[in-house]
């Protein structure tokens, strides 16, 4: 059985510095209160124009982001490469919307595609589809209520976008993930998707759709995805999360009075993720599979689920995700294994990546238990290293 407590393996990339690094890191963010402070310094700093990167980069953005180019995380690539780890190459700035901003992001898109076309260290390349245009259209779309002309002008230019990436994609041979994010962009986002599958996927997976397992309506829609590849004869890519936006989706349901879309306990949503790939592994003729997730139960079902169905660990159809700076103990372990894992590396300058970091630092707050076993795991491999030392 796979041990993902195995900390020397699961941190041989790192030196002696980057675990002192990360030990000072996760046990400031443990603190609700510091992740506070460092939001208010964040926002003060940047509404005064005053200078974040001296403190951020070394810190913060060393632990969770590659570069702040394409071309300044080759080194890593290379690095990740040694340990068997692919990467994808996320481009998080969180621009604004007007169309220069949307036409930077989408240009920052096509060139991770670009960089990714037969490059053995990459995995997928990706993208957010709420950076190709508004939130307001994406969600009045969704919500299937009429549009303005001009608004479904816009909604053409953006599935015109949509496209271009997955046709892109699928010229360099390239395959390539749709993120999912809130519930009210989600339905318009799904239905193009499913449509560029259909186009895209005859002969194998190059369009990945994302389904957020915290969503009690996905299994359902995983029966009808595969019963539509099957008519039509496409392969389903399918990549499982289990949702990083409950608490907004919750509020949000309350506010707006319809029913909250999120499974009501998170013993439900484990089970909905871990169903989720039985489901695709049962029928794994019509599927490829990317399973997003640090839950160390969840790696493992995936794991066994491989090897009862008599698949070898490195079969292209499956592969492991877990984002860079986190959760190492499962990359590294289930690499050593010979399983495909890749790491999610988010990209660029430090000032565009500020909300991404935020999220970060609170989702680390957030989940029970990630940052204490984040912490337990280098303090483990900290004392290990003294003690084969002496
Ligand atoms: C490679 C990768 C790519 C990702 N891409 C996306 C993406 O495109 N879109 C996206 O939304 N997220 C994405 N995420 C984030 C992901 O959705 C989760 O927020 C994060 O990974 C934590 O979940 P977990 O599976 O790792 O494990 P865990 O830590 O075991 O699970 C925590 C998650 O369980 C759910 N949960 C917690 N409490 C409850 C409760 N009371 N009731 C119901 N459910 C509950 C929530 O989804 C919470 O985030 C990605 C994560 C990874 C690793």
């Amino acid at each position: 059985m796979i041990d993902f407590k195995n900390t020397q393996i699961a941190f041989e990339a790192k030196t002696n510095t980057d675990l002192q690094r990360a030990k000072f890191l996760f046990n400031s963010i443990k603190h609700p209160w510091i992740v506070k402070l460092g939001k208010c310094f964040v926002y003060v700093t940047t509404k005064l124009r005053l200078p974040v990167a001296w403190v951020l980069k070394p810190t913060i953005y060393k632990q969770f982001v590659g570069g702040e180019t394409l071309k300044k995380c080759t080194p890593l690539a290379n690095q990740l490469a040694k340990y068997n780890l692919k990467c994808i190459f996320d481009y998080s700035a969180e621009g604004g919307e007007n169309a220069d901003d949307i036409q930077q992001t989408f240009d920052e898109f096509i060139s991770s595609i670009d960089y990714a076309k037969g490059n053995d260290n990459v995995a997928y390349a990706v993208f957010k589809p709420t950076a190709l245009t508004t939130d307001a259209l994406l969600e009045k779309a969704s919500a299937k209520a009429e549009l303005t002309d001009d608004e479904k002008k816009e909604f053409e230019e953006f599935k015109n976008r949509f496209e271009k990436l997955c046709q892109r994609a699928s010229d360099n041979d390239v395959r390539i993930l749709v993120d999912a994010e809130d519930y009210c962009f989600q339905d318009a986002i799904d239905e193009f998707t499913d449509e560029m599958m259909r186009k895209f996927n005859k002969k194998r997976a190059i369009v990945f759709t994302t389904f957020q397992m915290y969503r009690h309506d996905r299994m359902p829609y995983l029966d009808r995805l595969y019963n539509d590849a099957v008519k039509n004869d496409y392969t389903v890519g399918m990549k499982f999360v289990r949702g990083a936006y409950m608490e907004k989706e919750r509020e949000r349901a309350k506010q707006f009075g319809y029913t909250d879309p999120i499974c009501p306990t998170k013993q439900a949503t484990d089970e909905n993720y871990n169903n989720g790939l039985r489901y695709v592994i049962e029928h794994i003729e019509k599927f490829e599979v990317f399973a997003g997730t640090h839950n160390e139960e969840s790696n493992r079902v995936l794991a066994d689920l491989i090897d009862t169905h008599n698949l070898a660990h490195d079969d292209k159809r499956i592969f492991f995700s877990q984002l860079y700076g986190m959760s190492d103990n499962l990359s590294y372990n289930l690499a050593h294994e010979g399983y495909n894992v890749a790491k999610y590396i988010p990209y660029a300058p430090v000032k565009k990546v500020l909300p991404y970091l935020i999220r970060r630092a609170e989702e680390n707050t957030a989940i029970a238990g990630q940052t204490t076993r984040e912490l337990e795991l280098i303090k483990t491999e900290i004392r290990r290293r003294k003690r084969d030392k002496k």
